[in-house]
Protein backbone atom coordinates (compact mmCIF):
# COMPACT_ATOMS: atom_id res chain seq x y z
CA UNK A 1 0.00 0.00 0.00
CA UNK A 2 1.07 3.33 -0.68
CA UNK A 3 0.75 7.01 0.63
CA UNK A 4 0.56 10.26 -1.73
CA UNK A 5 0.83 13.82 -1.12
CA UNK A 6 -0.40 16.64 -3.39
CA UNK A 7 1.01 20.16 -2.64
CA UNK A 8 -1.26 22.70 -3.29
CA UNK A 9 1.00 26.13 -2.93
CA UNK A 10 -1.34 29.01 -2.75
CA UNK A 11 -3.04 31.09 -0.85
CA UNK A 12 -5.14 33.95 -0.23
CA UNK A 13 -3.45 36.03 1.87
CA UNK A 14 -0.31 34.73 3.81
CA UNK A 15 -1.04 34.62 7.48
CA UNK A 16 1.46 36.41 9.69
CA UNK A 17 3.21 33.21 11.34
CA UNK A 18 3.35 31.10 8.76
CA UNK A 19 6.64 29.59 7.04
CA UNK A 20 4.91 27.09 5.11
CA UNK A 21 5.83 27.78 0.75
CA UNK A 22 2.56 28.83 -0.16
CA UNK A 23 2.01 32.49 -2.46
CA UNK A 24 -0.84 34.26 -3.09
CA UNK A 25 -1.78 33.84 -7.17
CA UNK A 26 -4.83 33.62 -9.58
CA UNK A 27 -6.93 32.02 -12.15
CA UNK A 28 -4.51 31.59 -14.08
CA UNK A 29 -2.02 30.19 -12.65
CA UNK A 30 -4.22 27.82 -10.59
CA UNK A 31 -5.50 26.14 -14.25
CA UNK A 32 -1.93 26.03 -15.31
CA UNK A 33 -0.35 24.62 -12.04
CA UNK A 34 -3.15 21.95 -12.07
CA UNK A 35 -2.33 21.00 -15.59
CA UNK A 36 1.03 20.47 -14.47
CA UNK A 37 0.17 18.54 -11.34
CA UNK A 38 -1.93 15.76 -13.30
CA UNK A 39 1.51 15.62 -16.00
CA UNK A 40 3.19 15.43 -12.81
CA UNK A 41 1.12 12.65 -11.13
CA UNK A 42 1.08 10.06 -14.20
CA UNK A 43 4.75 9.60 -13.69
CA UNK A 44 3.89 9.05 -9.86
CA UNK A 45 1.46 6.65 -11.22
CA UNK A 46 4.20 4.77 -13.66
CA UNK A 47 6.02 4.67 -10.83
CA UNK A 48 3.57 2.93 -8.56
CA UNK A 49 2.83 0.27 -11.50
CA UNK A 50 -0.54 -0.65 -10.42
CA UNK A 51 0.35 -1.14 -6.19
CA UNK A 52 -2.68 0.30 -4.57
CA UNK A 53 -2.91 3.95 -3.21
CA UNK A 54 -4.22 3.82 0.81
CA UNK A 55 -4.20 7.19 1.25
CA UNK A 56 -4.06 10.80 -0.76
CA UNK A 57 -3.47 13.82 0.80
CA UNK A 58 -3.91 17.03 -0.66
CA UNK A 59 -2.23 19.93 1.60
CA UNK A 60 -1.03 23.75 1.40
CA UNK A 61 -1.26 26.21 0.88
CA UNK A 62 -4.80 26.04 0.86
CA UNK A 63 -6.26 23.80 -1.75
CA UNK A 64 -9.26 25.13 -1.26
CA UNK A 65 -8.07 28.39 -2.72
CA UNK A 66 -8.68 26.58 -6.18
CA UNK A 67 -12.18 26.25 -7.53
CA UNK A 68 -13.61 23.29 -6.80
CA UNK A 69 -13.79 22.09 -10.14
CA UNK A 70 -9.88 22.17 -10.26
CA UNK A 71 -9.92 20.30 -7.09
CA UNK A 72 -12.27 17.48 -8.42
CA UNK A 73 -9.78 17.05 -11.41
CA UNK A 74 -7.11 16.51 -8.95
CA UNK A 75 -9.08 13.77 -7.18
CA UNK A 76 -10.39 12.41 -10.01
CA UNK A 77 -7.48 11.96 -12.02
CA UNK A 78 -5.89 10.01 -9.32
CA UNK A 79 -8.60 7.69 -8.84
CA UNK A 80 -7.98 7.30 -12.69
CA UNK A 81 -4.75 6.78 -12.99
CA UNK A 82 -4.14 4.90 -9.89
CA UNK A 83 -5.48 1.57 -8.63
CA UNK A 84 -7.18 2.71 -5.02
CA UNK A 85 -7.32 0.66 -2.06
CA UNK A 86 -11.41 -0.07 -1.18
CA UNK A 87 -11.37 1.78 1.84
CA UNK A 88 -8.78 4.58 0.63
CA UNK A 89 -8.27 7.68 2.66
CA UNK A 90 -8.63 10.95 0.54
CA UNK A 91 -7.93 14.21 2.25
CA UNK A 92 -8.15 17.43 1.83
CA UNK A 93 -7.26 20.87 3.78
CA UNK A 94 -9.38 23.12 3.75
CA UNK A 95 -9.73 27.23 4.66
CA UNK A 96 -13.42 27.98 6.14
CA UNK A 97 -13.10 31.23 4.59
CA UNK A 98 -13.28 29.16 1.12
CA UNK A 99 -15.76 26.89 1.08
CA UNK A 100 -19.47 27.31 0.88
CA UNK A 101 -22.07 24.42 0.93
CA UNK A 102 -21.67 23.67 -2.96
CA UNK A 103 -18.15 23.49 -2.60
CA UNK A 104 -18.25 20.83 -0.04
CA UNK A 105 -20.82 19.07 -2.19
CA UNK A 106 -18.94 19.06 -4.72
CA UNK A 107 -15.78 17.93 -2.88
CA UNK A 108 -17.79 15.05 -1.55
CA UNK A 109 -19.40 13.91 -4.94
CA UNK A 110 -15.76 13.80 -6.52
CA UNK A 111 -14.16 11.36 -4.01
CA UNK A 112 -12.65 13.39 -1.01
CA UNK A 113 -13.71 11.43 2.05
CA UNK A 114 -11.73 13.57 4.77
CA UNK A 115 -11.24 17.11 5.34
CA UNK A 116 -8.90 18.94 7.46
CA UNK A 117 -10.14 22.33 8.52
CA UNK A 118 -7.47 25.00 9.80
CA UNK A 119 -10.11 26.77 12.03
CA UNK A 120 -6.96 27.47 14.52
CA UNK A 121 -9.18 29.56 16.90
CA UNK A 122 -12.98 30.18 17.64
CA UNK A 123 -12.42 33.81 18.89
CA UNK A 124 -12.23 36.61 16.30
CA UNK A 125 -9.60 38.62 18.07
CA UNK A 126 -7.19 35.82 18.01
CA UNK A 127 -7.87 34.70 14.64
CA UNK A 128 -7.34 38.30 13.67
CA UNK A 129 -4.16 38.69 15.26
CA UNK A 130 -2.95 35.27 13.60
CA UNK A 131 -3.93 37.39 10.02
CA UNK A 132 -6.29 34.67 9.45
CA UNK A 133 -9.12 35.57 7.27
CA UNK A 134 -12.13 33.68 8.02
CA UNK A 135 -13.95 34.24 11.44
CA UNK A 136 -15.55 31.80 14.06
CA UNK A 137 -18.71 32.45 12.25
CA UNK A 138 -17.92 31.16 9.36
CA UNK A 139 -15.54 28.23 10.67
CA UNK A 140 -19.16 27.16 12.58
CA UNK A 141 -20.57 27.33 9.47
CA UNK A 142 -17.84 25.51 7.28
CA UNK A 143 -17.95 22.30 9.58
CA UNK A 144 -22.29 22.58 9.16
CA UNK A 145 -21.53 22.62 5.82
CA UNK A 146 -19.27 19.96 5.36
CA UNK A 147 -21.61 17.76 7.33
CA UNK A 148 -24.23 18.42 5.22
CA UNK A 149 -22.63 17.34 2.54
CA UNK A 150 -21.69 14.41 4.04
CA UNK A 151 -18.20 14.27 5.70
CA UNK A 152 -18.21 12.31 8.77
CA UNK A 153 -14.16 12.00 8.72
CA UNK A 154 -13.87 15.97 9.66
CA UNK A 155 -10.61 17.41 11.23
CA UNK A 156 -9.89 20.90 13.14
CA UNK A 157 -6.65 21.93 13.30
CA UNK A 158 -6.36 24.33 16.42
CA UNK A 159 -3.61 26.46 17.50
CA UNK A 160 -2.67 27.29 21.36
CA UNK A 161 -0.11 29.79 22.64
CA UNK A 162 -1.01 33.10 20.51
CA UNK A 163 -0.59 36.31 21.31
CA UNK A 164 -3.43 37.58 23.65
CA UNK A 165 -4.92 34.03 24.35
CA UNK A 166 -6.11 33.15 28.03
CA UNK A 167 -6.24 29.74 29.01
CA UNK A 168 -10.33 30.51 29.62
CA UNK A 169 -10.04 31.69 25.59
CA UNK A 170 -8.60 28.15 24.80
CA UNK A 171 -11.18 25.98 26.42
CA UNK A 172 -14.06 27.95 25.09
CA UNK A 173 -12.09 27.88 21.56
CA UNK A 174 -11.84 23.43 22.35
CA UNK A 175 -15.79 23.60 24.15
CA UNK A 176 -16.93 24.97 19.99
CA UNK A 177 -15.03 22.65 18.22
CA UNK A 178 -16.02 19.81 19.95
CA UNK A 179 -19.85 21.02 19.68
CA UNK A 180 -19.37 20.48 15.77
CA UNK A 181 -18.99 16.90 16.06
CA UNK A 182 -15.23 16.55 14.63
CA UNK A 183 -13.91 12.58 15.01
CA UNK A 184 -10.59 14.33 14.64
CA UNK A 185 -8.50 17.92 16.35
CA UNK A 186 -5.15 18.11 15.94
CA UNK A 187 -4.00 20.69 18.53
CA UNK A 188 -0.59 22.66 17.91
CA UNK A 189 1.52 24.93 19.68
CA UNK A 190 2.00 28.20 18.28
CA UNK A 191 6.23 28.49 17.01
CA UNK A 192 7.48 32.05 16.14
CA UNK A 193 9.18 30.77 12.50
CA UNK A 194 11.79 32.76 10.82
CA UNK A 195 11.44 35.32 8.42
CA UNK A 196 7.55 35.52 9.38
CA UNK A 197 6.11 38.66 10.47
CA UNK A 198 5.63 36.99 14.27
CA UNK A 199 9.61 37.27 14.25
CA UNK A 200 10.48 40.61 13.83
CA UNK A 201 7.12 41.33 16.22
CA UNK A 202 8.51 38.89 19.10
CA UNK A 203 12.44 40.41 18.28
CA UNK A 204 10.71 43.90 18.98
CA UNK A 205 9.04 42.87 22.05
CA UNK A 206 5.58 43.34 20.72
CA UNK A 207 4.33 39.51 20.53
CA UNK A 208 2.24 39.16 23.83
CA UNK A 209 2.51 35.10 24.16
CA UNK A 210 1.82 33.43 26.59
CA UNK A 211 3.80 32.36 30.02
CA UNK A 212 5.09 29.24 30.31
CA UNK A 213 2.54 28.43 33.10
CA UNK A 214 -0.29 29.23 30.79
CA UNK A 215 1.29 27.20 28.25
CA UNK A 216 1.05 24.61 30.49
CA UNK A 217 -2.52 25.07 31.48
CA UNK A 218 -3.21 24.70 27.88
CA UNK A 219 -1.96 21.77 27.15
CA UNK A 220 -3.51 20.19 29.89
CA UNK A 221 -6.91 21.58 29.30
CA UNK A 222 -6.21 19.99 25.53
CA UNK A 223 -5.69 16.74 27.42
CA UNK A 224 -8.63 17.03 29.70
CA UNK A 225 -11.32 18.39 26.93
CA UNK A 226 -10.61 16.10 24.48
CA UNK A 227 -10.43 13.33 27.15
CA UNK A 228 -13.56 14.03 28.73
CA UNK A 229 -15.78 14.29 24.97
CA UNK A 230 -14.08 10.63 23.97
CA UNK A 231 -10.73 11.49 22.14
CA UNK A 232 -7.83 9.56 22.41
CA UNK A 233 -4.48 11.40 21.88
CA UNK A 234 -2.45 9.11 19.56
CA UNK A 235 0.39 11.78 19.15
CA UNK A 236 1.99 14.01 20.25
CA UNK A 237 -0.59 17.15 18.91
CA UNK A 238 -3.18 14.69 17.38
CA UNK A 239 -6.44 13.03 19.06
CA UNK A 240 -9.42 11.29 17.28
CA UNK A 241 -12.38 9.48 18.37
CA UNK A 242 -11.60 5.58 17.59
CA UNK A 243 -11.17 4.37 14.13
CA UNK A 244 -10.41 7.84 12.88
CA UNK A 245 -6.99 8.69 13.36
CA UNK A 246 -5.34 10.04 10.33
CA UNK A 247 -3.96 7.27 8.39
CA UNK A 248 -2.14 8.99 5.59
CA UNK A 249 -0.04 10.97 8.47
CA UNK A 250 0.37 8.06 10.74
CA UNK A 251 2.66 6.87 7.66
CA UNK A 252 5.32 9.84 8.51
CA UNK A 253 5.28 8.79 12.21
CA UNK A 254 6.05 5.58 11.33
CA UNK A 255 9.09 6.90 8.80
CA UNK A 256 7.00 4.28 6.26
CA UNK A 257 7.46 5.31 1.84
CA UNK A 258 5.39 8.31 0.84
CA UNK A 259 4.78 9.57 -2.86
CA UNK A 260 4.12 13.01 -3.77
CA UNK A 261 3.23 15.67 -6.42
CA UNK A 262 3.78 19.28 -6.70
CA UNK A 263 5.55 22.34 -6.16
CA UNK A 264 8.25 21.67 -3.02
CA UNK A 265 6.65 18.56 -2.15
CA UNK A 266 8.68 16.02 -0.46
CA UNK A 267 8.39 11.98 -1.44
CA UNK A 268 10.69 9.34 0.37
CA UNK A 269 10.75 6.30 -2.03
CA UNK A 270 12.76 3.69 -1.41
CA UNK A 271 14.96 5.24 1.13
CA UNK A 272 15.34 8.67 -0.96
CA UNK A 273 13.85 11.52 -0.08
CA UNK A 274 13.26 14.03 -2.75
CA UNK A 275 12.43 17.76 -2.71
CA UNK A 276 10.68 19.07 -6.08
CA UNK A 277 11.05 22.77 -7.52
CA UNK A 278 9.67 25.15 -5.04
CA UNK A 279 7.97 28.19 -6.79
CA UNK A 280 4.72 27.01 -9.06
CA UNK A 281 5.83 29.02 -11.85
CA UNK A 282 9.44 27.27 -12.46
CA UNK A 283 7.67 23.90 -11.29
CA UNK A 284 5.47 24.51 -14.16
CA UNK A 285 8.19 25.42 -16.73
CA UNK A 286 9.88 22.53 -15.14
CA UNK A 287 6.83 19.92 -16.34
CA UNK A 288 6.43 21.63 -19.28
CA UNK A 289 9.91 20.93 -20.70
CA UNK A 290 9.92 17.46 -19.00
CA UNK A 291 12.69 18.79 -16.88
CA UNK A 292 13.79 17.03 -13.40
CA UNK A 293 11.95 18.50 -10.88
CA UNK A 294 14.23 17.29 -8.14
CA UNK A 295 16.29 20.12 -6.48
CA UNK A 296 17.49 18.05 -3.32
CA UNK A 297 17.45 14.57 -3.00
CA UNK A 298 19.33 12.52 0.09
CA UNK A 299 19.45 9.49 0.70
CA UNK A 300 19.37 8.24 4.32
CA UNK A 301 22.32 5.92 5.52
CA UNK A 302 20.75 2.47 7.37
CA UNK A 303 21.53 4.26 11.21
CA UNK A 304 20.03 7.97 10.78
CA UNK A 305 17.33 6.38 8.85
CA UNK A 306 17.17 4.02 12.38
CA UNK A 307 17.37 7.20 14.98
CA UNK A 308 14.49 8.97 12.40
CA UNK A 309 12.16 6.40 12.68
CA UNK A 310 13.03 5.98 16.49
CA UNK A 311 12.85 9.66 16.71
CA UNK A 312 9.48 9.89 14.28
CA UNK A 313 7.24 6.99 16.29
CA UNK A 314 7.88 8.75 19.70
CA UNK A 315 5.81 11.39 18.46
CA UNK A 316 2.97 8.49 18.96
CA UNK A 317 1.80 7.56 22.27
CA UNK A 318 1.75 4.06 21.31
CA UNK A 319 5.45 4.48 20.65
CA UNK A 320 7.69 2.80 18.52
CA UNK A 321 7.74 -0.80 17.95
CA UNK A 322 11.19 -2.77 18.64
CA UNK A 323 9.41 -5.51 16.36
CA UNK A 324 8.99 -3.06 13.68
CA UNK A 325 12.45 -1.97 14.21
CA UNK A 326 14.29 -5.12 14.19
CA UNK A 327 12.96 -6.09 11.24
CA UNK A 328 13.58 -3.08 9.25
CA UNK A 329 17.00 -2.81 10.36
CA UNK A 330 18.29 -5.26 12.47
CA UNK A 331 18.98 -2.84 15.13
CA UNK A 332 17.99 -3.25 19.05
CA UNK A 333 17.56 0.49 20.16
CA UNK A 334 18.01 -0.90 24.00
CA UNK A 335 21.44 -2.22 23.02
CA UNK A 336 22.11 0.66 20.50
CA UNK A 337 21.75 3.79 22.60
CA UNK A 338 22.82 2.14 26.22
CA UNK A 339 23.23 4.60 28.70
CA UNK A 340 21.51 7.30 26.84
CA UNK A 341 18.33 5.64 26.74
CA UNK A 342 18.95 4.43 30.57
CA UNK A 343 19.06 7.63 31.87
CA UNK A 344 15.98 8.57 30.04
CA UNK A 345 13.97 5.36 30.94
CA UNK A 346 15.56 5.55 34.98
CA UNK A 347 13.90 9.59 34.96
CA UNK A 348 10.70 7.76 34.11
CA UNK A 349 10.89 9.71 30.99
CA UNK A 350 10.54 7.11 28.44
CA UNK A 351 9.55 3.61 28.99
CA UNK A 352 9.85 -0.30 27.35
CA UNK A 353 5.69 -1.66 27.26
CA UNK A 354 4.08 -4.27 25.52
CA UNK A 355 6.77 -4.45 22.67
CA UNK A 356 7.17 -0.62 22.11
CA UNK A 357 9.56 2.14 23.25
CA UNK A 358 7.54 5.09 24.28
CA UNK A 359 7.78 8.63 25.98
CA UNK A 360 5.60 8.43 29.08
CA UNK A 361 3.12 11.19 30.19
CA UNK A 362 5.46 12.44 32.71
CA UNK A 363 7.95 12.77 29.88
CA UNK A 364 5.14 14.21 27.01
CA UNK A 365 6.03 17.83 28.26
CA UNK A 366 9.82 17.29 27.60
CA UNK A 367 9.32 15.68 24.28
CA UNK A 368 11.62 17.66 22.41
CA UNK A 369 14.08 17.66 24.26
CA UNK A 370 14.21 13.50 24.49
CA UNK A 371 13.94 13.03 20.75
CA UNK A 372 17.35 16.06 20.86
CA UNK A 373 18.72 13.26 22.91
CA UNK A 374 17.96 10.36 20.66
CA UNK A 375 18.32 12.28 17.12
S1 LIG B 1 -3.62 29.47 5.29
FE1 LIG B 1 -2.12 28.00 6.09
S2 LIG B 1 -0.55 27.79 4.51
FE2 LIG B 1 -1.76 29.63 4.01
S3 LIG B 1 -0.61 31.32 4.91
FE3 LIG B 1 -2.14 30.68 6.43
S4 LIG B 1 -1.07 29.13 7.72
FE4 LIG B 1 0.14 29.42 5.84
Amino acid sequence: MASLYIHIPFCLKKCLYCSFNSCVAGPDLYVRYVGALVEELDCVAAALDGRPINTVFIGGGTPTVLPSSLLVRIVSHCRDSFVFSEDAEVSVEANPGSVDAPYLESLSRGGVNRLSFGVQSFNDTELSRLGRLHTAKEADAAVRHARNAGFCNINLDLMYGLPGQSVSTWQDTLGRAIDLGPVHLSLYQLSVEENTPFEKLAAAGTLDLPGEDDILAMTEAGDRICGEKGFVQYEISNYSLPGFTCRHNITYWHNDEYYAAGASAVSCVEGCREKRVVQPQQYIAAVAEKKNLIVESERLAKEESFRETVIMGLRLIKGVSLKRLEKRYRIDPVRYYGKQLDILITSGLVELTGGYLRITRKGRPLSNVIMAELV
